[in-house]
C-alpha cells in the first residue's frame, strides 16, 4: 500500500522547513504521495512539487483554509487544486489580509496583559511576508520567557478565554468550498476532533459540510487519538464522506508525529484518493 501524507506545513505558513526540505524529509521517511497544505497560501507548492518529483514521490497541490462556522474556527484542507486559479488566489489573499488585521488585535490584547512589542516580536518569526499566525506569537512568547514551550503559549495565552486571544471572522464555509471547487480540488474537513463539538453539533457540521460540497474528513490526524479515528471513520461512512490522512507536520521540535507517521485508514472508509 502506498503511504499518503496529505497535510503538512512549510515556511510559507507556520512550518519550520522550506517546501523543498518538507518534500525531501517526506521522501526519506517513506511517503509515496505528499500534499503540502500551508495555511491560506499556495506560494510554496511549486518548490515542493519540484523537490517531491526529484525524490520520486507523487505530489498533490494543497492548502489549509481558515473558515468561520457560527462561532467555531474550522480548517478545510484543499487537495488537488490548481494553484493558479484566480478565485482561489483572491480568496486566500483576503484571508491573509484578515490575518494581518487580527495580528494587530492579538498584539494589543497581549500588551494589555503585560506582553509588550508582540507584533514586532512575532513578525521576527514570520517566514512569509504575506502571512502571520498565532504560531509566530507563540514563538515570541517562548523567546521572551513568558512560557517555556509553544504548546504552553497556546494554553496560557492564545486560545479562547486567555489574554492574547481575539475572535476573528475568517472565510465562510460556502466561500471556501466554492473557491476549492473552482480550483478543481477536493475539500477535506481537517482534524474534526479538534473542534470539541458535542455530538449533535458535530452531526450538524458534518451534514452541512457535505451538503455545501465537502468531499472528505480527516480520519487520521496527529490531533486524533485512536478512539477518535475510529469515531470519525464511522462518521465518514454515515455521512457518505471520504476519509483522509495527514500528519499536520510543522517541523522538528514542534510536531511529535513526523511526516508519513500515520497508520492505514480503517477498513470501510473510502479514501479521498480513490480516483487519483
Ligand atoms: P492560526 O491559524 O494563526 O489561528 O493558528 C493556528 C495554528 O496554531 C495551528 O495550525 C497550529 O499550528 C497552531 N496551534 C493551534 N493550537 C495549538 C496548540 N494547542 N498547541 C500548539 N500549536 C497550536
Ligand atoms: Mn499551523
Ligand atoms: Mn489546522
Ligand atoms: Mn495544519
Amino acid at each position: 500500500m502506498p503511504r499518503y501524507d496529505l497535510h503538512c506545513h512549510s515556511t510559507h505558513s507556520d512550518g519550520l522547513l522550506s517546501p523543498a526540505d518538507v518534500a525531501r524529509r517526506a521522501a526519506q521517511r517513506g511517503v509515496d504521495v505528499l500534499a503540502l497544505t500551508d495555511h491560506d497560501e499556495v506560494s510554496g507548492l511549486a518548490e515542493a512539487r519540484a523537490a517531491a518529483v526529484d525524490s520520486g514521490m507523487r505530489f498533490v497541490d494543497g492548502a489549509e483554509l481558515s473558515v468561520s462556522w457560527h462561532d467555531v474556527t474550522l480548517h478545510v484542507v484543499a487537495l488537488g487544486i490548481d494553484p493558479g486559479c484566480a478565485a482561489l488566489q483572491q480568496g486566500l489573499a483576503s484571508i491573509r489580509t484578515g490575518r494581518t488585521e487580527r495580528a494587530h488585535r492579538i498584539a494589543d490584547s497581549l500588551a494589555a496583559a503585560g506582553v509588550p512589542g508582540a507584533y514586532e516580536g512575532a513578525s521576527a518569526y514570520v517566514t512569509n511576508d504575506r502571512l502571520i499566525g498565532r504560531t509566530h506569537f507563540a514563538r515570541y512568547l517562548v523567546e521572551t520567557g513568558h512560557v517555556r514551550t509553544t504548546k504552553a503559549a497556546f494554553q496560557n495565552y492564545l486560545t479562547a478565554g486567555k489574554p492574547g486571544y481575539v475572535a476573528h471572522a475568517w472565510a465562510t464555509l460556502p466561500q471556501a468550498l466554492g473557491w476549492i471547487r473552482c480550483a478543481g480540488g477536493q475539500s477535506v474537513l481537517a482534524h474534526p476532533a479538534r473542534y470539541r463539538l458535542e455530538a449533535p453539533r458535530m452531526r450538524e457540521l458534518l451534514g452541512e459540510f457535505r451538503d455545501t460540497g465537502g468531499d472528505a474528513i480527516e480520519v487520521l490526524s496527529s490531533s486524533h487519538t485512536q478512539a477518535q479515528a475510529t469515531e470519525f471513520a464511522r462518521h465518514a461512512r454515515m455521512f457518505g464522506l471520504l476519509g483522509s490522512s495527514g500528519s499536520d507536520y510543522h517541523g522538528p521540535g514542534e510536531s511529535w508525529v513526523d511526516l508519513g507517521d500515520m497508520p492505514e485508514l480503517p477498513v470501510g472508509v473510502t479514501p479521498v484518493w480513490k480516483d487519483w
